[in-house]
């Protein structure tokens, strides 16, 4: 049998309960909308009231259809859904889009619908798209497919699209004559009920027809099933996200500092990085990378050479190029002196190359040409604004027409009339960007995308044995956060520099015999969080008399807040040069996360922290540190020697692998975790929670 998730894409029998004789509504829209762009399999639309629709013989009820359904999409109202949905699976169904909305979205009752309906799928072994979404597109010229009820369809291409709204899905279509994007497969997928992103990526990276996938977003369904394939490099397709929620807040149920410094949206954006998901920001540049990815060979490097009619956009354009981690490229003597022969005389042939407005299509081929041929260029940007005396369509063709392993990508800022001529008439009809800003975006989104690419297949042996390792930690306690002794338990067993340290019941104090002196004294009580807040840590004690004074100060000010001292943990005071931040936060949707960053009190308002997935290899653990403020203080500046970067590794990713292995683990904080005078690590202050 086929795949029931082929199935939405390719189906040879589309069965339509609810399709309806009444114009306007979305039974006879969609099934309109089928016939309009010619699907040549079979139909049978499903109304117990009707016999004919728009020249389709019309079922009364599921059980007449003799054939076999591939597909059902289902368009009956709300009351109606699971008594089809079971007539469905009574007839062998394997493959529904439930286009009717009012379930999940609509609160608990709706929920509990939604629920019973997946629960009938699942034990009958079949998938399903939806509820509340507005269905499919396969536009590949043997399925012809436009089951969705909005009468545009894109063009045949290498892309696929995956919407979470229905709303944006609609936009979509209804401006692609304005984006020219062509998306061969475009699904709605409303409240993922059953089928999510995760299954259809997985589908898409198998499907030979699609080369490029994009998806807008709201959520993650489950986080971790999302980077699974990719770190274990089962997908190679690029994949483009928009995700929408920007500006959730952080983590309100955390009280760890990671937890609460880790909004989930910042989670999203560090592990679509560490995975390498091109993340964008809007539509546009979703459109624009796809079409970057899918029309043009990717750059070798970052260097760009921009060749211009228009000083004012390739200044823009030269501000994004540099914005985007590009370069515009140093262009040989040899090519300078080549374009000096070609170039007008008041025009400039260093990068951006100013060709004037006179640059026509005899000069910007000639010019794109000549730089093309230069080493020190990894891709080229033609940018032209329509003057009076010069047409955009022959230039436009002319650069299209250039053959070139590198990636030439045009803008065109013209009169609008241009646009209608180009589609019409443009041989090969490449993308053309439309902003000056455009290109530089798209360059930087597909060579980040085939670093990410390559990243995955070195780190594909690395994740598999890490993902070997999960659950595989002893460590097991009751929920909270755990005592000192538990804490040292665990520090010593994954290699985590405690500082040397000593604890003592709160009524020993005065009779224990201290033998190391400077010293840090701290009140404990397993719930005072901050002891700071309650002038629980005096620091740099000298002598057996300031400690008793330290220690009944602290006493005292426990008790003013109501608490008593539970214990006393003696330290070794260290000598601080630097206050570091090494703490773990296991998602609920992406797994186990770690955060770096600039520790000790002020960590919330220094705000110097990276987060990555736990599963990070030694390669990624120096980048993240190298990537904040911090990181680079500790690598030396100002003629300071670096700190030992690998041991400062190795704590990071022995921390990781406790958060890995010990799966009840749910928080740990490391904070600080300081640098001594001597360059050595001092883990002062760790709290651990488990679930
Ligand atoms: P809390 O975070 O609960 O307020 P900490 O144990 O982190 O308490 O101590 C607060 C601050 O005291 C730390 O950020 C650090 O600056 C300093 N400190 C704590 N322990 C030591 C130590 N052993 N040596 C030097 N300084 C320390
Ligand atoms: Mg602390």
């Amino acid at each position: 049998m086929k795949s029931p998730i082929r199935n939405f894409f390719y189906p040879k029998s589309i069965c339509i309960p609810g399709a309806s004789t009444k114009e306007l509504s979305i039974g006879y829209e969609i099934l309109k909308t089928i016939k309009k762009f010619n699907y040549p399999g079979k139909i049978f639309p499903v109304n117990p009231k009707a016999d004919v629709i728009l020249g389709y013989r019309c079922y009364n009820t599921i059980f007449q259809i003799s054939d076999q359904i591939d597909l059902a999409i289902i368009v009956v109202p709300k009351r109606f859904t699971l008594d089809t949905i079971e007539e469905l699976l009574a007839k062998n169904v394997k493959s529904i889009i439930l286009i009717t909305a009012g379930f999940k979205e609509t609160g608990e009752e709706g929920k509990i619908r939604e629920r019973e309906i997946v629960d009938k799928i699942k034990s009958a072994g079949a998938r399903m798209v939806g509820p509340n979404c507005m269905g499919v597109i396969n536009t590949l010229p043997e399925l012809n497919l436009n089951a969705t009820f909005i009468a545009e369809e894109p063009e045949s291409g290498k892309i696929a699209y995956l919407s979470q709204s229905g709303a944006l899905g609609a936009m979509i279509l209804n401006s692609l004559r304005l984006t020219d994007v062509r998306f061969t497969h475009f699904i709605s997928v409303g409240n993922k009920a059953d089928l999510n992103e995760n299954d259809f990526i997985r589908f898409w990276q198998s499907d030979e027809n699609i080369e490029i996938i994009t998806m807008y977003l709201e959520s993650f369904d489950n986080g971790f099933e999302f980077i699974k394939p990719l770190m274990l490099n089962e997908i190679t397709k690029p994949i483009i996200v928009l995700k929408a929620g920007k500006t959730e807040s952080g983590m309100k149920a955390a009280s760890s500092h990671t937890g609460a410094l880790s909004s989930q949206d910042k989670i999203v954006d560090a592990l679509l990085k560490q995975f390498g998901v091109v993340r964008v920001d809007n539509i546009n540049e979703l459109f624009n990378t796809a079409k970057g990815l899918e029309s043009f060979p990717t750059p070798k490097g970052n260097r760009i050479a921009v060749v211009t009619n228009a000083g004012g956009p390739s200044i823009l354009l030269a501000d994004k190029i540099e914005k985007e981690g590009l370069q515009l490229a140093e262009l040989s003597n040899e090519t300078k002196s080549k374009l000096r022969e070609i170039v007008h005389p008041e025009g400039t042939v260093n990068n951006p190359i100013d060709l004037l407005p006179g640059g026509n299509e005899i000069s910007f081929p000639q010019v794109i040409k000549v730089v093309l041929e230069d080493d020190n260029v990894d891709a080229v940007i033609s940018l032209f604004v329509e003057p009076v005396m010069v047409k955009p369509m022959p230039i436009a063709e002319a650069v299209n027409d250039i053959e070139s392993d590198k990636p030439i990508l045009q803008v065109i800022m013209p009169l609008p009339e241009f646009w209608d001529d180009y589609r019409k008439d443009s041989k090969l009809r490449k993308p053309i960007f439309r902003n000056p800003e455009d290109p530089a975006e798209v360059l930087s989104n597909m060579l980040f995308h085939s670093k990410g690419k390559e990243k995955r297949a070195r780190f594909k042996s690395f994740n598999e044995e890490a993902m070997a390792t999960i659950g595989i930690g002893k460590f097991n306690y009751d929920s909270g956060f755990i005592d000192q002794e538990k804490i040292t338990e665990i520090c010593e067993n994954y290699n985590i520099p405690l500082v040397e340290e000593i604890l003592i019941d709160a009524d020993k104090i005065n009779e224990q015999r201290i033998e190391f002196y400077p010293l840090v004294i701290k009140g404990i009580n397993e719930n005072v969080i901050h002891k700071s807040e309650f002038n629980a840590v005096k620091l740099n004690i000298q002598n057996s008399d300031e400690l008793k004074t330290a220690a009944s100060q602290i006493s005292n000010s426990f008790k003013s807040q109501g608490y008593i001292v539970e214990k006393y943990l003696l330290q070794e005071f260290v000598e601080t040069k630097h206050e570091l931040l090494l703490g773990g936060y296991r998602d609920p949707s992406f797994g186990p996360v770690i955060m770096f960053g600039s520790g000790g009190k002020y960590v919330e308002v220094m705000d110097d922290t990276a987060i990555r997935s736990a599963f990070i290899s030694d390669e990624e653990v120096v980048e993240m540190i190298l990537s904040i403020k911090m990181g680079k203080i500790l690598s030396g500046v100002r003629g300071e020697s670096s700190v030992d970067l690998s041991k400062l590794a190795n704590i990071i990713k022995s921390a990781s692998q406790m958060l890995i292995e010990n799966e009840k683990i749910i928080e740990f904080d490391l904070n600080p975790l300081i640098v001594d005078t001597k360059d050595k690590f001092h883990a002062v202050d760790i709290r651990i929670k488990f679930s």
